[in-house]
C-alpha cells in the first residue's frame, strides 16, 4: 500500500532533529507511555491516510529542507510504507531520523518477525529510541523527552553487525 496513516505532518520543524526538517507524525501507537505528549497518535485507526508520493511531491517542493523526521505514534507500526517513502527522500539526498517507543535491542530483536523493521532501519540515519519515562524528564535535552532515550547513529552501529549501539 502506498498510503501512510498519519496524525498530521509539519512542513518545516526546528525542534525534531538538527536543521529544517519535515516532521511526519505516524498515527497510532501501542506504547502509551504515561505523560505522552501526543496521545492523540495512539488509536491504530485514527488520523488520516495520505499517498506516499503526495508527501514525497511537498519534500520536492522545498529546497530549504535538510531532512525529515518520522515521528509518531510509532513509526514502526508502519514500517513497510515508511521504508518505502524513505527510499525515496533518501535518493534525494536528504536525512532522515526515526523516533521509536522500542529500543533499538528490541528492533534489532524484532527484525526476525517484522519482514520491514530492518528496512526502516536501513534508511534510518539517526534512530532515537524507547519510550518517553515521565520520571526520566529533563527540559534540557536536545531532541529527546527523557534520558533514557538515545540518539543513535544507525549506520555506525549497524556497521558493528549491531553488537555496539554507537551514540551521538
Ligand atoms: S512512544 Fe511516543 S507516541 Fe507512543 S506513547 Fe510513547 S511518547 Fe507517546
Amino acid at each position: 500500500m502506498n498510503k501512510v496513516r498519519i496524525a498530521g505532518i509539519i512542513p518545516e520543524s526546528i525542534v525534531d532533529g538538527p536543521g529544517i526538517r519535515m516532521t511526519i507524525f505516524t498515527q497510532g501507537c501501542i506504547h502509551h507511555c504515561k505523560g505522552c505528549h501526543n496521545p492523540e497518535t495512539h488509536p491504530l485507526n485514527g488520523g488520516r491516510f495520505v499517498n506516499i508520493y503526495d508527501i514525497l511531491d511537498d519534500i520536492k517542493s522545498n529546497p530549504l529542507l535538510d531532512g525529515v523526521t518520522f515521528s509518531g505514534g510509532e513509526p514502526f507500526l508502519q514500517s513497510k510504507e515508511l521504508s518505502l517513502l524513505g527510499k525515496e527522500i533518501k535518493a534525494l539526498g536528504l536525512d532522515i531520523i526515526t523516533y521509536t517507543g522500542y529500543t533499538f535491542e528490541e528492533i534489532v530483536t524484532g527484525i526476525d518477525k517484522h519482514k520491514y523493521w530492518k528496512e526502516l532501519l536501513n534508511i534510518t540515519d539517526i534512530l532515537i529510541d524507547g519510550k518517553y519515562k515521565e520520571d526520566s524528564r529533563s527540559l534540557l535535552l536536545k531532541f529527546r523527552g527523557s534520558k533514557n532515550q538515545r540518539i543513535i547513529d544507525v549506520k555506525k552501529s549497524l556497521k558493528t553487525n549491531m553488537l555496539k549501539i554507537v551514540e551521538f
